[in-house]
């Protein structure tokens, strides 16, 4: 995590914010392959989370759970046959 609203660092050092706004095109705006293209781009990706006893939690003032919203934007991007079908036939599997 890369912690912007104070705080030190964290030991995974993760793009937080780009990597929810990655989710956000896919889950959002219907841009799903630009939302993989760029997560497929980062260093590190969210998959680190699943090690991780999240500290960034406790830092967020608003009380968003970035882990549990980091590893589903992981399932989102990184494997497109669990991103929300777009296609006409991709619904009934045709
Ligand atoms: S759970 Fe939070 S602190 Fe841990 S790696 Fe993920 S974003 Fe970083």
């Amino acid at each position: 995590m890369r912690v912007r609203y104070g705080g030190s660092g964290t030991p995974e050092e993760l793009a937080v914010n780009d990597i929810l706004r990655y989710r956000m095109y896919c889950e959002d705006y219907g841009q799903e392959q630009e939302g993989m293209r760029l997560y497929a781009a980062l260093t590190r990706d969210a998959r680190r989370c699943l090690a991780c006893p999240a500290p960034c939690e406790a830092r967020c003032p608003v009380g968003v759970p970035i882990r549990a919203r980091m590893l589903g934007a992981d399932a989102m991007l990184r494997f497109p046959a669990r991103a929300r079908p777009r296609s006409p036939g991709a619904a009934t599997g045709s």
